[in-house]
């Protein structure tokens, strides 16, 4: 490669990647490339850290972004979405497992015996807010017509939408949905007081004996309204490590599950809509999480790596499952206030989006009739002072919802932020070692870090690296997916 002037190659890719290759340090720039997993839009950092005894004050260590073939240092975007960045959702998804598996069959910190604790697996969902295009299925599987008298098959773009969108409720949806996090807090609640109740005991001698564990996951249904996928477990008084009392058995827990799901009710009152109360829909489904020692009875029991596969699944999701937009809706400038201040506590009509507040106009989104409306809607009730605090114009596109993806409680298992800071520290333990040091006791140390942001993304050249690793773990997990069917 050294024969060939990077200046003649007409590709701008394949002349930086030529440029590159040239270099003396080409190597590092590959390895710097392959250990973002092929992230599509990696953070580009300048800046130095200091590693010092806090004894003895010696540098230990001192790493400056200096010493890097270009100047600064890349790091992976970390983002959970799938549509944003592929490679750091399958990390995302990869952490989420670890996570949920830990809380299920025990591991990182959290003991094997929780493996033995009454758990459920429940979905949650949204009620009725009209009849929709469906695809019902008779018991044994077979396709029925929808109400509308056709045969939609599975996919379609129209199940899920209204029958009557003149008729549809709108505004009952997207209240579902900006209310979909307190309905859920309140089904907490609701949860405790219900096992309370089952074992003959108040709420606060209850947390003296067992205590109710939760790790959820946010879902778009079709028809754009979220519903919840969650995996309850009784404990021990302080968690996952501490052994629930013998009344504590699946069956309670499912009693208790269904009662407080029937009874959580929110109601919503304003002065263009009335009060409307909100609810979880009829369609409950409880399942119990197999113990290891179940003996199966016929029906194929749901176990561990099943659900923790379902939750990891669901994570990496956001609302594009809806065909939703996956970007705030409003003017950045006026933040959908339309005027912008002008000093003296004036304001004017807001020059980029000529007093609207949105960043394009609702009529000119790529997005199906349905879920416009669905976002028309959120736009209309944001703006009225009544339902001021949703913030439903900020939260347009996600059809109202501005909740957490997912959520556990404090003591279901290990945490996102614990198992990153693991990977990370033993990355760099890793380089340490490979570099010929002894590892640093991080409980004796100082570290003392400048970090400035430069930019998102690759060079050119650095992008074709990305492809080719992207390309790599394709293949790899193919020929894995073709090794598991042998
Ligand atoms: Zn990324
Ligand atoms: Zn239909
Ligand atoms: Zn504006």
């Amino acid at each position: 490669m050294t024969d060939i002037d990077p200046r003649t190659v007409p590709s701008l890719f394949t002349r930086d990647l030529l440029a590159l290759a040239q270099r003396d340090d080409f190597d590092r720039i590959e390895t710097a490339v392959e250990r973002l997993a092929g992230c599509t839009s990696p953070i580009q950092l300048t800046g130095h850290t200091t590693t010092v005894d806090a004894t003895t004050h010696e540098v230990l260590r001192h790493y400056t972004t200096a010493s890097e073939p270009l100047g600064r240092l890349l790091i992976a975007c970390g983002n959970r979405r799938a549509s944003r960045c592929p490679a750091c959702s399958r990390t995302y998804a990869a952490d989420t497992y670890q996570l949920i598996r830990a809380g299920l069959s025990g591991g990182k910190g959290t003991p094997d015996a929780v493996r033995t604790h009454p758990r459920v697996f429940t979905t949650l969902t949204a009620p009725s807010f009209g009849p929709v295009h469906n695809r019902p299925t008779t018991r044994t599987g077979k396709a029925r017509h929808c109400r509308c008298g056709a045969h939609h098959p599975a996919d379609h773009p129209t199940l899920g939408t209204p029958l009557d969108p003149t008729t549809y409720d709108y505004a009952g949806a997207v209240l579902f949905n900006a209310h979909a996090g307190a309905l859920w807090a309140r089904f907490t609640t609701y949860l405790r007081r219900a096992v309370a109740r089952a074992a003959g005991l108040t709420t606060a001698e209850l947390r003296e004996t067992c205590r109710v564990s939760f790790a959820k996951v946010a879902e778009f249904q079709k028809r754009g309204l979220v519903h919840f996928h969650a995996i309850i477990r009784l404990d021990g008084p302080d968690g996952g490590t501490t052994a629930p009392p013998d009344w504590a058995t699946p069956d309670l827990l499912t009693c208790a599950v269904r009662q407080a799901a029937g009874r959580v009710a929110i109601t919503v009152t304003g002065d263009s809509i009335g009060a409307r109360e909100l609810r979880w829909g009829a369609q409950l489904d409880i399942r119990e999480i197999a113990r290891p020692d179940a003996t199966a009875d016929g029906s194929a029991p749901l176990t561990d790596a099943a659900v923790a596969g379902y939750v990891a699944k669901y994570a990496t999701k956001s609302a594009e499952g809806t065909g939703t937009i996956d970007r705030p809706l409003y003017c950045t400038r006026c933040k959908g206030r339309g005027r912008t201040p002008t000093g003296g506590g004036l304001t004017e009509e807001c020059h980029r989006c000529a007093g609207a507040g949105l960043a394009e106009p609702i009529a000119d989104l790529r997005v199906a009739g349905h879920v416009r409306q669905m976002i028309r809607t959120c736009w209309d009730l944001g703006t009225r002072p009544d339902f001021a605090d949703l913030k439903l114009t900020k939260w347009a596109h996600m059809l109202g919802f501005r909740g957490h993806f997912s959520t556990k409680s404090r003591r279901y298992s290990t945490t996102l932020g614990h198992l990153r800071g693991v990977r990370r520290t033993w990355q760099a333990g890793q380089a340490r070692i490979r570099a010929g040091h002894l590892p640093i006791d991080q409980d004796t140390t100082l570290v003392v870090s400048d970090w400035r942001f430069l930019a998102t993304g690759y060079t050119p050249g650095e992008e074709l690296l990305a492809q080719a690793v992207r390309d790599n773990r394709a293949a790899t997990q193919r020929l894995k997916r073709e090794g598991d069917l042998l």
